[in-house]
């Protein structure tokens, strides 16, 4: 820790030509910060001086969370002295906080000999600094706090179990063993199991120390090595696959092994107990410990990299315990978790779905399921004793069954099932080059939602006209926080980029409720989809909101870039974001900065309120797209993530289609354009009412377009106009859906040779 604190240090002072640099760390669970490292400042001062948050001009840095530059120090009535530091030599200073999960963590200054007044530039500069520094600081922390614990000598090693005879049999006297979990990416699949990477069960391992201390020390160095070998292996192979973004969690776990700290517990552990195996377990043991007795959130979160870690070394050193058969194309993979780093090791092109045994549908392995289209479920408890290696397993995406040994009529179901979706997607994407367009001639837009770089691609497969969401939180979460402009104006240079001359609609970051990162927002609101979220959550973090609407005015100028508001619920806050949008402007054009200037600005309609006062929110922005995710779920009071109230969770209810129609009928009025980008706009059944209700622009999944484009391409405008004016008047949802029913049906969809079927049993 110290080490990497001297060379943070060391890097800004060259960096800002300053003379002096020092880190200041707020102390664990207490209000005071400790210089911790510095060049330039007396070294006997290190971990000596302490100061109040709040106090002197580095505690007014990490009470405010900003930035201070001063070209004459003393001068400031903030100002306060410590001898100790012998700082009286120096004049000006500029510091900035460290900032972790929105919370200030240390303070980083810097101070020169003679008087510099600092530019703004100098100000970004060192705000840069600080924000790149912080995660690397605050793993240094953990490290440190991991190897001053001294649990690991006494931890009590369990007796080793002989694991000769593992290896169950293939056949299994019950059939159609039922399994479920949460549906997490469509699609059907029927395959034979392969359990994948299963983690070495510590408790059966056959280890025999080689006789040597010696030995058994380059055993574990090598083990060590290798493992970090494959993690950067990993990481580089994740970059090219998902995209920079992702192949930042494993920088972390990097750190961990080449950690000092973590070598040399190893090591101590290993003069012990002379055994590889029992150094690395009673040392693993020990973190794990200390990690799951951490108060804060973020931190405990931060165990599974020490984990995941471990079980690659334990993977070395004894070698990987799960059964290492090749995989059969077509397997069904079964893991523990979908970790990010599975997909890299996998060879995806053999594998048909994924299930695992913990995790949700929002967890980075799911979101990468569901941009690779293969059916997956999760938190499927005790699947992994559950099966058996090599037998026969059908996997239903889309409600969350998986059977095991299913019996033939199962197998012929599912069969049949999966025939009707492949020839159905097979006739959807042969119509790639068709225009979107209805009987009658009228053009309907169809984009794709997106959340990562490589969903692009199956933006292109698909043949979407632009991306019309694309969702920045996935960055965010990816790195538990707000992510560097630098990082994000990369992500959205590539995307524009990529989609040039089509337009993409860049959402501003929509964390909280079900999207809650620890330590970003409240973490205890008793209603968190009614609290701290989305816009309001980066209105209260205005610094963060200003970085990001930086880094898409810079991205701009790559392509046809749109910025999009998530959860605007009154013209107050349009008008707070547009203040905050001018002084990014002003600040760029200060610059030099390039940018798009006539970048078009738009704001989701998902909340009732900006439904019903849609003409004065129109009058202010340049267009409207609708969430219906949020907007039913506000509309109608149902949790869109509880499946105790899922039945009441609606669409195609009267009222949330007659704010719907609001919306559009204001966005005319101002003439501005209106999208539609919740999941309701990829339901065959609102199709017909969304075109009739006046929709010009449908966002899906990407693999949603060739579908929606089949009903628009069926459809008559004059009669859908009709239908929609009908469901304006209807009382219930079903009498909704009776009304699409007859157009699709009208339509000649239901009875294609191709996709009927298929349809049929999507409506249902
Ligand atoms: C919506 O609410 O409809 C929407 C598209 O946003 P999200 O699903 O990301 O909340
Ligand atoms: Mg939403």
């Amino acid at each position: 820790m110290q080490e990497t604190l001297a060379n943070v240090a060391d890097l800004v002072a060259k960096r800002l030509d300053a003379d002096v640099c020092s880190v200041y760390l707020r102390e664990a669970q207490s209000e005071s910060l400790l210089l911790s490292a510095t060049i330039g400042l007396d070294p006997a001062a290190v971990r000596h001086v302490r100061l109040g948050v709040g106090d002197g001009l580095v505690g007014w840095v990490a009470k405010n969370g900003e930035a201070l530059a001063l070209e004459r120090a003393r001068e400031d009535a903030r100002f306060r002295y410590f001898p100790e530091t012998g700082e009286e030599r120096f004049t000006s200073f500029l510091a900035a906080p460290l900032v972790v999960q929105g919370g200030t963590t240390g303070v980083l200054v810097i101070q020169t000999v003679d008087p510099r007044s600092f530019h703004q530039a100098d100000v970004e500069l060192m705000q840069t600094c600080a924000q790149l520094l912080a995660p690397v600081v605050v793993n240094a922390q953990l490290l440190a706090l991991m190897s001053s614990s001294e649990d690991y000598r006494s931890t009590h090693f369990p007796p080793r179990t002989d694991i000769s005879g593992l290896g169950g049999s293939l056949a299994r006297a019950e059939k159609n063993v039922e399994l479920t979990g949460i549906p997490t990416s469509r699609g059907v699949a029927i395959g034979p199991v392969h359990r994948f990477g299963a983690p070495v069960d510590l408790d059966r391992v056959e280890y025999r120390p080689k006789g040597s201390k010696a030995e058994e020390r380059t055993d574990l160095l090598a083990a060590l090595a290798e493992a970090l070998g494959d993690i950067e292996e990993t990481r580089d192979t994740v970059r090219v696959r998902f995209g920079p973004e992702f192949a930042a969690v494993f920088h972390a776990q990097i750190q961990i092994l080449e950690d000092k700290g973590f070598v040399q517990n190893l090591e101590q552990a290993l003069d012990e107990s002379g055994d590889a195996f029992l150094a690395l377990r009673s040392v693993l043991d020990s973190y794990r410990e200390t990690f799951e007795s951490i108060e804060s959130e973020y931190f405990r979160e931060r165990g599974a990299d020490i984990i995941d870690v471990g079980q690659r070394i334990m993977e070395k050193l004894v070698g990987d315990g799960s059964e290492q058969s090749a995989m059969a194309p077509g397997s069904v993979v079964v893991v523990d978790q979908v970790l990010a780093g599975l997909f890299a090791r996998l060879e995806i092109d053999k594998v048909a779905a994924i299930v695992a045994e913990h995790g949700g549908a929002t967890s980075h392995g799911a979101i990468f399921a569901r941009t690779l289209e293969i059916p997956a479920v999760t938190g499927v408890g005790g699947v992994m004793s559950t099966v058996r290696q090599g037998e026969p397993c059908i996997v239903d995406g889309s409600t969350g069954h998986i059977y095991l040994a299913p019996d033939e009529t199962l197998t012929s179901f599912y069969q049949d099932a999966q025939h009707k979706y492949e020839v159905a997607v097979g006739h959807l994407d042969a119509m790639r080059g068709r225009p979107s367009e209805t009987r009658d001639g009228k053009s309907i837009t169809l984009s794709a939602n997106v959340g990562l770089i490589n969903d692009v691609r199956y933006a292109e497969k698909h043949g979407a006209e632009g991306i019309g969401l694309f969702r920045t939180e996935l960055l965010a979460l990816a790195h538990r926080g707000f992510p560097s402009q630098e990082e994000q104006e990369q992500l959205y240079r590539r995307v524009i980029s990529q989609m040039n001359p089509r337009p993409v609609t860049i959402r501003t970051l929509d964390l909280g409720g079900d999207k809650g990162i620890p330590n970003v927002g409240e973490s205890n609101e008793e209603n968190p989809q009614l609290g701290l979220r989305s816009i309001r959550l980066t209105l209260e973090n205005r610094r963060a909101f200003a970085v990001q609407l930086r880094a898409i005015f810079s991205a701009s100028v790559t392509g046809h870039a749109k910025l999009l508001l998530p959860m605007i619920s009154s013209v107050e806050e349009l008008r707070e974001v547009r203040a905050l949008m001018a002084e990014v402007r002003e600040g760029m054009t200060a610059r030099g900065e390039e940018f798009d200037p006539d970048m078009e600005m738009g704001i989701m309609i998902e909340v009732p309120a900006a439904a019903i006062a849609a003409d004065t929110l129109a009058a202010e922005c340049d267009f409207f797209s609708i969430g219906t995710n949020d907007l039913t779920q506000y509309t109608l009071a149902v949790d869109r993530g509880n499946e105790r109230v899922a039945h009441l969770y609606d669409g195609l209810h009267p009222a949330v289609i007659t704010l719907i129609d609001s919306s559009v009928r204001a966005a005319q009025r101002a003439d501005i354009p209106v999208s539609i980008c919740g999941e309701m706009a990829s339901n065959p059944l609102a199709v017909p009412i969304l075109v009739g209700l006046g929709i010009g622009e449908f966002s899906v999944v990407p693999a949603a377009v060739p579908l929606v484009k089949e009903i628009v391409r069926a459809l008559d405008t004059r009669e859908t106009a009709q239908d929609a004016r009908e469901a304006l008047s209807m009382a219930s949802a079903r009498e909704v859906r009776e009304i699409a029913s007859r157009r699709l049906l009208e339509s000649g969809l239901l009875d294609h040779p191709d996709i009927g079927d298929w349809l049929k049993d999507e409506i249902q």
